[in-house]
């Protein structure tokens, strides 16, 4: 197999990643039921990855109904899983800064068709990867899937590279068909995740904001904010991190005044308009000459 330029051990950290990240997958989703709360399954999952020998490459990301991404529980967050919901886990893992990250979607609404049309663009997708494949050509082989189950995929969001220590580079993959797009090299390791919706197919941002990053190192004045300074550059390697995450005895404040100084940068929810649902599905793969490597096989199994 050529993985182009990636080394070995890239490639072994990559696999081990994604290793990592199926088996706590697997038992993530089979916590969530209705009652349990968001924070137990965000807290078990993320600890688990730690006990597997990983550590977590973003918070994990709880989405529920017309909720896309970026949304995670507070700390002392009792939010329970309804009777009714439909649940997107999503997923990082990194060995070492090589990244693994992937999504599943656990329905309790009934809305089989929804779940199976991301599942079924995503696979439909992994047919069209290669090395020389166009980007804009996976993701029309996205949009014709999920068009055809009567949805539409979430448009404004994206595939994307994975770097190590970078959860979001180049090249970014559309969830439509695109002219004259960037093509796939080998050894590039992507992550490609078609979301539908049987709403407008735009997200637009939410007023929760719980996942941060930090954007420039600065000396700042603010007791509270200079120890979650501290803390966010030694532990969380430039990666996502969580308000939950901090020690901080007033975390939502310290990262208030670390965000107005230009210290770190927030990922709002995304979201769809109210009364909608998104389903999602991702795989992390590595493009190779002829095709490509998952490195978070037996997800959907
Ligand atoms: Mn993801
Ligand atoms: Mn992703």
């Amino acid at each position: 197999m050529s993985y182009g330029d990636l080394s070995e051990e890239a490639v072994e950290k990559h696999q081990e990643a994604g290793d990592i990240l199926v088996e706590v997958m697997e038992e993530a989703r089979e916590l969530v039921e209705p009652g349990v709360t968001h924070l137990e399954v965000a807290e078990t999952a993320e600890e688990r990855i730690v006990e597997l020998g990983g550590e977590p490459a973003f918070p994990v990301n709880i989405s529920i109904d017309h909720e896309a991404s970026h949304a995670t529980p507070e700390a002392d967050d009792e939010t329970v899983f309804g009777e009714d919901d439909m649940v997107c886990l999503d997923v990082g893992v990194h060995v070492d800064g090589y990244i693994a990250d992937s999504a599943v979607t656990v329905d309790f609404s009934g809305n089989d068709e929804l779940v199976e049309a991301a599942e079924q663009a995503l696979d439909a997708a992994l047919d069209e990867v290669e090395a020389g494949s166009e980007v804009g050509v996976v993701g029309g082989a996205i949009e014709d899937v999920i068009d055809g189950y009567g949805y539409s995929p979430v448009l404004n969001l994206s595939g994307h590279g994975l770097q190590r220590y970078d959860a979001h580079t180049g090249p970014s993959i559309p969830n439509r068909g695109v002219d004259r797009s960037a093509e796939l090299e080998a050894g590039q390791v992507v992550a490609i995740e078609p979301f539908a919706t049987d709403g407008s197919g735009k997200v637009g941002e939410g007023s929760h904001e719980q996942i941060f990053e930090l954007q420039e190192e600065r000396s700042v004045r603010d007791r509270a904010a200079r120890q979650a300074m501290d803390q966010i550059t030694a532990e969380f390697d430039g990666l996502p991190f969580a308000e939950r995450w901090l020690d901080t005895p007033r975390p939502s404040m310290a990262l208030r005044r670390l965000k107005a100084d230009g210290a770190v940068k927030g990922y709002p929810v995304l979201q769809e308009d109210e009364g909608k649902l998104v389903s999602q599905a991702e795989h992390t793969l590595i493009v190779t000459e002829d095709g490509y490597e998952l490195t978070t096989a037996g997800l959907f199994e």
